[in-house]
């Protein structure tokens, strides 16, 4: 039996993905906290695809889930890809020798045996047990059979699958990190499948053995796996494999309280991705939920990781809060610096060089998305096409006698634009939002974004003159009167 891990063993955390879909937030989240708490404490952070089930699992998911990490900033320090691994390390469907090895040992000490029962046989035996209200379990048929007997069920060729044999007077105690003290009764747990027909290893058993083998210390992972760790710990008990820590996270909800899953397109990685959000907005968020952080700034993985304590986190299922989401966005967004912004909105060729640290500047605190950036760029480095209804609205409204204050007042303040607003509320009268939507929508062709002195300072006096001369505006229904 390996030694019981201490305290003082470098933390290994891994994240254990099946290439059987996109990742969704769900799937990222664990990944975040495995990688957090390993980065906290100096330790490692390993990644392994779990690919057993051939039919299921696809390359392009292998490539999309790495893709997804690596832009997240979650890179792992071992796993595919790192150093000298070949990729049979890191993927199971390249561990089938070892696996079978420790199929082989637990066969020895007839801790396993081969079952013959069909899926049709298992489902009857379930629906009977639940008919009479007995927890649906193997009832243990095919461990009672004689070695002649399973003979016989080979030859007529019949492919079993292999059951780990449960103690059945045994209690399971392990300490869960996040949840604490839990105890499982062996008589509780029917005996359970670890070897496919096929000759794969079920999801049990490669899980529970490449952790130990691997190194891990400590498995994060969602509490929908909770009732697995029993099941793990009897088989690393049985083939005397050290035995990792535990810490199951209470599950993420979709923002219509069901489980997230491969189903909700809209939480997957690739679609945040498609909509513009910035890796630092998921990471942060994603790692404030059910947590309190001390730190308000938004920080890239390996920073926020100084500051995530698993051990705090709320015991409650959480729900996606997109308001949060792009609160979290917002403060991505307002950290990128020009060359970051301009490549990101793919407004480098639109906004004059000269001008391109002052738009960013001016331009990043009013938006969410590079799309939303690159409508600016277009409103004001290209001819002022479209009008929403809502300025079209306001325009209506205003005289043409006020564009004519605001073109004199331009004239009388010349550079010192901070006067402007004072200056044209004399000549026109008007003040605060009276004085400020008709400048906007003459401007912009729209009623938000940057300030008017911003506004001005990015279109030049010149355009901004030009604009609200602009024969469209006086066109407009009332001031043709
Ligand atoms: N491959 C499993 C999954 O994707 C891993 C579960 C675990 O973290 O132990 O659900």
């Amino acid at each position: 039996m390996e030694p019981p891990l201490t305290d003082t063993q470098g933390i290994k955390t891994r994240f254990a993905p099946s290439p059987t879909g996109n990742l969704h937030l769900g799937n990222v989240r664990t990944a975040l906290y495995s990688a957090l708490y390993a980065w906290q404490q100096n330790g490692q952070f390993l990644l392994r695809f779990e690919d057993t089930d051939q039919e299921r699992s696809r390359p392009g998911f292998v490539q999309s889930i790495m893709s997804d990490l690596r832009w997240l900033g979650l890179d792992w320090d071992e796993g595919p890809g790192c150093g000298e691994s070949c990729q049979e390390d890191y993927h199971q469907s390249g561990r089938a020798e070892i696996y079978q090895h420790y199929f082989d040992q637990l066969i020895e000490k007839e801790l396993a045996y081969p079952c013959f029962c069909s899926n049709e046989q298992l489902a009857a035996i379930r629906r009977s047990q639940l008919a009479s209200g007995q927890p649906p379990r193997y009832p243990g048929t095919c461990s009672r059979l004689s070695a002649e007997e399973v003979e016989a069920k080979r030859a007529k060729g019949i492919a079993p699958t292999l059951r780990f044999r449960v103690p059945k007077d045994e209690v399971i105690h392990f300490e869960d990190l996040l949840k604490g003290e839990q105890h499982y009764h062996c008589r509780d747990i029917g005996d359970f499948v670890i070897r496919r027909a096929d000759g794969s290893a079920a999801f049990f058993f490669s899980n529970a053995i490449d952790d130990s083998l691997m190194g891990v210390t400590d498995v994060i992972r969602g509490e929908d796996h909770i009732t697995n760790t029993p099941r793990q710990i009897m088989l690393l008990q049985a083939l005397g494999l050290r035995i990792p820590r535990y810490a199951h996270t209470p599950m993420l909800l979709g923002d219509d309280g069901s489980l997230l899953s491969k189903r909700h397109g809209s939480f997957s990685v690739q679609e945040l991705r498609g909509q513009g959000y910035l890796p630092e907005a998921v990471v942060n968020y994603l790692g404030r939920i059910g947590q309190a952080v001390d730190v308000e700034e938004c920080l890239p993985a390996r920073d926020l990781a100084q500051h995530f304590f698993l051990q705090k986190m709320s015991h409650s299922p959480a729900r996606f809060d997109s308001s949060q989401m792009d609160f979290w966005q917002k403060k991505a967004v307002t950290r990128l610096d020009t060359t970051k912004a301009l490549d990101w909105s793919r407004t480098r060729s639109m906004v004059p060089e000269a001008q391109q640290q002052q738009f960013v500047r001016l331009i990043l605190p009013n938006i969410l998305f590079g799309e939303d950036m690159k409508k600016w760029a277009e409103i004001l480095y290209q001819p002022l096409e479209e009008i929403s209804d809502a300025a079209q609205q306001v325009l209506q409204e205003t005289d043409p006698e006020f564009f004519a204050a605001a073109v004199q007042s331009l004239d009388e303040v010349g550079e010192e634009l901070s006067r402007f607003a004072a200056v044209l509320g004399e000549r026109s009268g008007r003040k605060g939002r009276a004085l400020f939507m008709p400048l906007r929508a003459a401007l912009s062709g729209r009623l938000d974004g940057p300030s008017i002195p911003d506004l001005l300072a990015l279109l030049g006096v010149e355009e901004a003159k030009k604009r609200m001369q602009n024969d469209r505006i006086l066109s407009c229904p009332n001031h043709r009167k």
